[in-house]
């Protein structure tokens, strides 16, 4: 049985936020700077992170050139242009909250590799001049004289560069919200598993799994930040669909004399690769099986795997073909239809927070803004 003085400390908050990745995080952070007087706890139900924060490729990114042109037809210039602003504003925040040095920042521009014409191509000049005011003059260039700069093979037809765009250690940069969470007095509970959620009456109850024991948690607002694991707790016509996308990445070994630099997208963004400590890290194809990486598996397949070590052979690394993989991950993103993400209640007190579409580094402060902006 609990104490009297345990019941209080411990199993009862102003804010819940459930799920420690960076929406999470952000949300008690933005929530605990607003409100410093609030009890919030994050509970994350793995004894480290477990969800896509640190299984991502490190792309500090907006969106390339083929992306927000593909944006600007699905959303309109206006929803497209709007997007990237907040993905620009999230990184702002997040780059002032931590510290380039700390979460391993690198400002060395991101490129965009097209293997063959593109219609995005003819797009560059309406491109910049929509994002002229977010990002500044001349966001995207035509750069192919790097091609050979970074040793990619010849049969790359075209490269265009921001100078915009950064990478990042996904893990350090993780860490560093955590530690700035609970030096604002959040507590972060780890190993706690929130099984379902009851808010029908004036406050939330949340039934939690910690390692021994089930135990109810009681707050007066809760943040669902499980990424596309919410429909298992949270269901409301009120939020719009969430369909989990499966990514898969591979770290090959140590190659000598790398020349990669920044961050590399291709394929209208279902590729992208950088250098790390040496090593290409490589991942995406989603693609080629859009019904099979509907899912929130970690596993990884044959079928993209062997894609990923193609391309890195015969574009990457063409004079490096023996090189070997020495890591292989995937995560889960969430997906919604019109790409923009979703801050809403669900039902009184419950707020959920998602669909980062595949740019979580750029969205997640922001949406964590969003979220502490709304419990008032
Ligand atoms: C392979 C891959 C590459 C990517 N590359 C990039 C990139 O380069 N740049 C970029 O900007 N974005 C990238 N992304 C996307 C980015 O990682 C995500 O958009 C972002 O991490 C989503 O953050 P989140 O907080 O919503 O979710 P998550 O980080 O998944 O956090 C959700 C957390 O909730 C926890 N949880 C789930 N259910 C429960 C429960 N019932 N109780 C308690 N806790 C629970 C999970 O353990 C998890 O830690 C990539 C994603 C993948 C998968």
């Amino acid at each position: 049985m609990r104490s009297y003085w345990d019941i209080a400390a411990w199993q009862a908050y102003d804010i819940a936020i459930i799920g420690g990745g960076i929406i999470g995080i952000s949300t008690a952070i933005s929530c605990a700077e607003r409100h410093p007087d609030r009890r919030i706890v994050v509970l994350e139900r793995g004894h480290l992170p477990t969800g896509a924060t640190t299984r991502n490729a490190g792309f500090a990114c907006f969106g390339s050139l083929s992306e927000i042109a593909h944006d600007i037809d699905m959303m309109g210039a206006d929803a497209a242009h709007t997007l990237v602003r907040r993905r620009m504003e999230g990184l702002q925040v997040l780059l002032k909250r931590c510290g380039h040095h700390v979460i391993g920042y690198h400002a060395d521009g991101g490129s965009e590799v097209f293997l063959q014409d593109h219609p995005s191509l003819k797009r560059l000049h309406d491109v910049n001049v929509l994002l002229h005011d977010v990002i500044g003059d001349q966001p995207f260039r035509e750069r192919n004289d790097l091609r050979s700069d970074y040793q990619l093979s010849e049969s790359v037809f075209a490269l265009i560069h921001t100078t915009h765009e950064g990478t990042l250690h996904s893990g350090r940069m993780l860490q560093a919200l955590w530690k700035r969470a609970v030096e604002l007095g959040v507590h972060i509970r780890t190993g706690t598993e929130v099984s379902s959620i009851d808010a029908d009456t004036g406050k939330v109850t949340l039934h939690c799994i910690s390692p021994h024991q089930h135990v109810d948690l009681t707050c007066l607002q809760v943040v669902v930040a499980t990424n596309a694991m919410i429909p298992a707790l949270v269901q409301s016509p009120a939020i719009p669909e969430i369909t989990p996308g499966r990514g898969q990445v591979l770290v090959t070994a140590p190659v000598q004399g790398l020349s990669l630099r920044g961050s590399f997208h291709l394929d209208e963004g279902y590729y992208y690769f950088r250098e790390l400590d040496g090593r290409v890290l490589l991942g995406g194809g989603r693609n080629l099986d859009f019904a099979g990486e509907t899912t929130t598996s970690h596993d990884v397949t044959d079928r993209i795997q062997h894609a990923l070590e193609d391309l890195l052979r015969a574009v990457i690394l063409p004079t490096h073909y023996d090189v070997a993989i020495e890591h292989r991950w995937a995560g889960t993103m969430a997906f919604t239809e019109n790409k923009q993400p979703v801050v809403a209640y669900a039902q009184p007190r419950v707020l959920v927070a998602f669909g980062c579409n595949g740019m979580g580094i750029a969205l997640g402060s922001s949406i964590g803004q969003e979220c502490a902006q709304l419990l008032v």
